[in-house]
C-alpha cells in the first residue's frame, strides 16, 4: 500500500513522460521507489474468470460518492483481455475514503459489478461509497456504525458499498442477488435507509438487510 503523495507524485512523473507514445500510464513506481500494484502477464493469466456468462465487455461507468471523481474504467474487451493500466488506475480510484491508502481489488467483485452494470440499458452511472477500507478505518466505523463487521471484506478489497444512478436500491438489490446466485459464493447487503447495496465476493453466499 502506498500513500496518496507517493502516487500522485508518480502520475507526476508520468504525465511529464506523457509525451511518449509507449508510456500511456505507465507509472511503476512511486516516489519511495516501492512499486505499485501492477499487474503481470502472470496475474492477467490468473485473471480470467471462469464464468463464461461473466465475459461481457469490461465498462463501468464510474463515480466517486467520496471525492466526486468520475473514471471510465474500460478493464477488460469481451475476449477477456485485461487492460493493466486501467485496473492499476482502478485501485486508486477505489482507494480508502479516510487515508487515501489503496490495494489491489480482488477482480472478482469487480466481475460481479460490471455484470450487474450490464443488467440496466445505457450503462448507467455506479456510485461508489465505499470500497477498500484500511483496517483502521474500519476500526474507526465500527465504533460508530453498528453495521459495519470487524472482520469486513472491505478490507481485503472484496467489497463494494453502490447505488446505480436512476435505479431504486431494491431493484438494484435483486440484481446484486441475481448476479450472486449466478456466481455461486458472496454476500449482498441491503442497505434502504442509506439507499445503497454491498457486494461481495468472499465468504459464502448470504443475503441481509440493514
Ligand atoms: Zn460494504
Amino acid at each position: 500500500m502506498l500513500s496518496r503523495r507517493s502516487f500522485l507524485k508518480t502520475l507526476a512523473i508520468a504525465a511529464a513522460a506523457a509525451s511518449s507514445p509507449t508510456l500511456a500510464l505507465g507509472f511503476e513506481y512511486g516516489a519511495d521507489g516501492a512499486p505499485l500494484p501492477r499487474y503481470d502477464s502472470k496475474d492477467l493469466l490468473d485473471l480470467k474468470p471462469a464464468q463464461q456468462p461473466l465475459f461481457v465487455e469490461g465498462l463501468l461507468n464510474l463515480r466517486s460518492g467520496s471525492t466526486g471523481e468520475r473514471f471510465q474504467c474500460h478493464f477488460r474487451d469481451p475476449q477477456g483481455n485485461y487492460n493493466a493500466e486501467h485496473l492499476q488506475y482502478l485501485n486508486w480510484f477505489m482507494r480508502c475514503n479516510y487515508d487515501h491508502q489503496y490495494t489491489r481489488m480482488d477482480i472478482r467483485v469487480v466481475e460481479m459489478l460490471n455484470y450487474l452494470a450490464k443488467w440496466y440499458p445505457g450503462n448507467p452511472e455506479i456510485t461508489i461509497n465505499s470500497a477498500y477500507r484500511t483496517p483502521q478505518y474500519n476500526r474507526i466505523l465500527t465504533r460508530t456504525n453498528e453495521n459495519v463487521a470487524k472482520n469486513s471484506l472491505h478490507m481485503l478489497g472484496q467489497a463494494l458499498d453502490f447505488s446505480v444512478q436512476g435505479v431504486p436500491t431494491r431493484s438494484v438489490c435483486q440484481v446484486a442477488q441475481a448476479v450472486r446466485n449466478m456466481v455461486g459464493t458472496g454476500g449482498v447487503g441491503y442497505y434502504p435507509r442509506s439507499n445503497f447495496v454491498h457486494i461481495d465476493c468472499g465468504g459464502r453466499a448470504a443475503t441481509w438487510v440493514r
